[in-house]
């Protein structure tokens, strides 16, 4: 295990609302149990988003952040208004933090349902911080439907699963699970586990299994004490890991990492609380954890662990701020609280001590793929291109719509299937389904005979005469296998 002492330089952004506040307690804390580290304090946030700097950073504090790896922030407010994206999904997307981990921990002294039952909850959620729908590829294809495209990639899935788990292993999980929807999107999610499964066999010392994402979620707020360490889709995992948030507290005690190959950006989840800032009130245990996580990233376990101990045994204690604890003891603020902290350096709290060395793990990183990973895939012996989708817009029944279309076909294609809002309308349907105003129309070659691209465009001029076609996709063969999903009802 490497166990650092040296001095490292991070890159701290303070960020805005009650963001310099609980940064600054978090690292009154860190100054005086003597972490070996030097802040370089970066100019990051809505205020230099005001300035005119687009992406919320000026471009000394996007040096600074790229030369010295590590980032970590207070909340930042979203800038507002149509088409500005959020500072910190660009950052996160920016450096490529591909994974998102938090872990989400019983803190006694912080009552929930849980704790009160006596189960302890230690779950870890990773979510994958980059593809899926946070793409934001979205169109209006007609008046009446949005469209939005959810990629998941192999290389994508393959950095995140790989990162949990390395990380599940050296943590010393027992279990690692799969979250996902491959019953539905068979396709998209079907990739994600695929994957899991491809590197579950390398890890035989881990039980790898998987739950569909909405059992999952209910088995998590019945028995989350089951589950060890869970891996994700993005929007998903998003998801799940706001609900394990409330299972140990809140957004105030929900720490997060966002992990990359050269930059890992370290945060709290919860934002700016622009109705608390500048009273000294924040509670600063969810950026103080996130430092946590970030300390034992950098292998500075013994600090991490004398400060984890001494946060444990001052909530133990019934010291709070506003935000939660018992009401019946006087809450304390921001200040007080991290001294508190301080003034515990050596206890050792009653539940879950940490162990000053044993037991923690650092972060593993550096699973940068082997080869450009956008070509890694091999391509198939067998790649044809069977048909098309065409997405056109229409107000008329579906059998006008078949019709118009088959007077198309020219002998070449033949129109297998017409479906509204995934749901098969042609030639087979009910008139109980409801319908918008746009159908996709799916052409394939007659016989199951290969397509080439020119005899699509050519479809696609005469298909033009009668709608206007708001999208295409190829339906693409590889290995005798389709790489489409079939309608629903088809
Ligand atoms: P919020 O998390 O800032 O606040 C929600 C509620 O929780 C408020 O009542 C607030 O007072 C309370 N709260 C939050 N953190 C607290 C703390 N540490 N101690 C005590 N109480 C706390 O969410 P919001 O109001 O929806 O968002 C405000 C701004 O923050 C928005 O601009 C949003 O985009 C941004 N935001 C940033 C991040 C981030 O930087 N990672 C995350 C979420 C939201």
């Amino acid at each position: 295990m490497q166990i650092l002492k040296t001095m490292r330089t991070i890159a701290v952004a303070k960020g805005d609302g009650i963001g310099p506040e609980i940064m600054d307690a978090v690292l009154n804390i860190f100054n005086a149990a003597e972490v070996p580290l030097d802040y370089k304090v970066v100019d990051m946030g809505k205020w230099v988003f005001d300035k005119g700097f687009s992406n919320g950073m000026t471009v000394e504090a996007q040096e600074s952040i790229e030369s010295l790896g590590i980032l970590f922030k207070g909340p930042m407010e979203t800038p507002k208004g149509k088409g500005v994206k959020s500072i910190n999904v660009t950052a996160r997307k920016t450096w490529n933090t591909y994974a998102n981990k938090r872990t989400f921990q019983t803190l006694y002294g912080v009552d929930t349902v849980f704790s009160k039952a006596g189960i302890p909850i230690d779950v870890t959620i990773v979510r994958e911080n980059i593809e899926d729908t946070y793409g934001g590829i979205e169109h209006m294809l007609t008046h009446d439907v949005a469209l939005s495209r959810r990629f998941i990639t192999r290389p994508g899935s393959m950095q995140v699963i790989k990162y949990a788990f390395e990380m599940a292993k050296k943590k010393g999980a027992k279990r690692i699970t799969c979250g996902h929807k491959a019953n539905i999107m068979k396709i998209t999610d079907g990739l994600f586990l695929e994957v899991f499964y491809e590197i579950a066999k390398e890890y035989p010392e881990l039980k790898a299994d998987d739950v569909i994402v909405d059992d999952l979620c209910m088995k998590l707020v019945t028995r989350p004490d089951v589950f060890d360490v869970v891996v994700l889709t993005n929007l998903q995992g998003d998801i799940v890991s706001d609900l394990c948030a409330g299972l140990v507290g809140g957004l105030g005690f929900a720490p997060s990492a966002n992990i990359g190959d050269h930059i890992s950006i370290f945060e709290a989840v919860h934002g700016t609380a622009p109705d608390i800032t500048g009273k000294n009130i924040a509670n600063p245990t969810a950026l103080l954890l996130s430092g946590l996580a970030m300390l034992r990233h950098l292998g500075y376990m013994e600090k991490a662990a004398i400060i984890e101990n001494a946060l444990q045994y001052t909530l133990e204690s019934g010291i709070h701020t506003g935000d939660f604890g018992n009401k019946e003891i006087p809450s304390v603020n921001t200040t007080d609280f991290a001294q508190a902290i301080i003034n515990n350096f050596g206890k050792i709290p009653s539940h879950n001590p940490r162990p000053a060395l044993a037991n923690h793990y650092v972060t593993p990183t550096m699973f940068k793929l082997q080869k450009n990973p956008m070509l890694m895939s091999q391509e198939m012996q067998e790649e044809m291109i069977v048909g098309v989708d065409m997405f056109v817009e229409s107000n008329e029944q579906p059998l006008a719509v078949a019709e118009k279309c088959l007077k198309h076909t020219n002998g070449i294609f033949k129109l297998v299937t017409v479906s509204n809002r995934g749901t098969q309308v042609w030639p087979t349907g009910s008139v109980f389904t409801n319908l918008v105003n746009q159908y996709r129309c799916r052409f394939e070659g007659v016989d199951g005979t290969v397509i080439t691209q020119q005899e699509i465009v050519l479809l696609y001029t005469r298909i033009m005469a009668d709608f206007k076609i708001c999208s295409t996709e190829l339906l693409n063969m590889w290995n005798g296998t389709k790489a489409y999903s079939l309608a629903q009802g088809q």
